[in-house]
């Protein structure tokens, strides 16, 4: 489909300050030449372990944090940089749902206030217009209109997730990114909250970004999967490509940690276990920055970074010795026997 959200070498870095005179000494590279698009109405998820910097690229597209550099352009508008003044109308076209429900909502606030403030804050809005633009949300989210006075202990950590929902549509947003939406769910109510997220994608036409540290949570909803190691993106494809056929040895590290409902896979995949912790971000391993942690590792991948190339139809592999690579792809009959 069209591009919605277009993403060029986007990358950030921290500045290390050290001494009186607060000189640079390093910079963590928490996110180093991403590059990605995100058509409309798609459902992309950003994969990997903490410190992979999927939540600093969630927090760079919805402009929480500047980048460092690169580009990134939402309906060919280029929205990277704060200062432009263009950006502000823009700024309502992505919104955020947080992983914390409860921390992302002032106690103190009604659920009126709270879903309410962004028509305050852009100043758009009477008072009784707001109030019933709210209640309309609440209904939409699946939550009793009537509970508009409430505060939010007042409700279980699944209805505090749809208020974050309800106050990210309030000012009818192009593009959510969803940091860990789910995570901090009850798994009962985990399902509830994707669908309703799928429901208003259907509803509203809404593209995702949904951030996420494990393959399993995001495979029903996503159609792209995108994985993260250390600032860089090492794979990136269609859902079922994905699980069908990981060609990063980190993401089939990751796969292996994942129970896969394919039994005859299954049987076939052993369980990896990765040596050791994610590498720092302030001196991250040269070239490919998986190999201190990879079985596969050779001489090249501590040389030659491997760039992210098209190895299939629109999956996108960065490794010089991918895995499954002869394997055929999900839309392949043979590959379902
Ligand atoms: Fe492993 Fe080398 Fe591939 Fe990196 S490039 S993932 S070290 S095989």
């Amino acid at each position: 489909g069209e591009s919605l959200l277009q993403v060029t070498d986007l990358t950030k870095h921290f500045p290390i300050r050290r001494g009186l005179l607060q000189r640079q000494v390093g910079a963590v590279q928490a996110v180093d030449g991403l590059t990605f698009n995100v058509a409309r109405g798609e459902t992309l998820s950003l994969v990997g372990e903490s410190g992979c910097g999927k939540t600093t690229t969630g927090r760079m597209l919805t402009r929480l944090l500047e980048p460092t550099a690169g580009t990134i352009l939402l309906e060919g508008h280029d929205i990277t940089h704060w200062s432009t003044g263009k950006l502000r109308p823009l700024r309502r076209d992505v919104q955020m749902i947080f992983q914390d429900p409860y921390g992302s909502l002032n106690p103190r606030h009604t659920v009126g206030t709270i879903v309410g403030a962004p028509y305050h804050l852009q100043g758009i809005k009477t008072e009784r217009g707001v109030k019933r633009e709210v209640q309309d949300l609440l209904q939409l989210v699946g939550l009793n209109p009537e509970h508009y006075n409430r505060y939010p202990h007042e409700f279980s950590g699944g209805q505090r997730q749809r208020i974050g929902i309800a106050r990210s549509l309030a000012l009818k947003p192009k593009l959510i990114i969803a940091d860990e939406p789910v995570s901090a769910l009850d798994v009962s109510i985990q399902a509830q909250v994707i669908n309703l997220l799928e429901d208003l994608q259907d509803e509203l036409g809404l593209t995702y970004v949904v951030i996420a540290h494990d393959l399993s949570v995001v495979r029903h909803m996503s159609d792209r999967v995108a994985v993260m190691y250390l600032g860089n993106l090492v794979e990136l494809a269609d859902r079922d490509d994905l699980y069908t056929r990981p060609m990063h040895p980190y993401t089939t590290a990751l796969m292996s940690a994942v129970p896969i409902p394919d039994t005859e896979r299954r049987s076939k995949r052993e369980r990896i276990r990765l040596q050791g912790d994610v590498p720092s971000p302030v001196n991250p391993p040269p070239a490919c920055r998986f190999h201190t942690r990879c079985w596969k590792a050779q001489e090249i991948c501590r040389t030659e970074k491997p760039p992210l190339a098209e190895l299939a139809p629109r999956h996108l592999v960065a490794c010089h010795f991918p895995e499954n690579a002869d394997m055929p792809g999900s839309s392949d009959p043979a590959a379902l026997q």
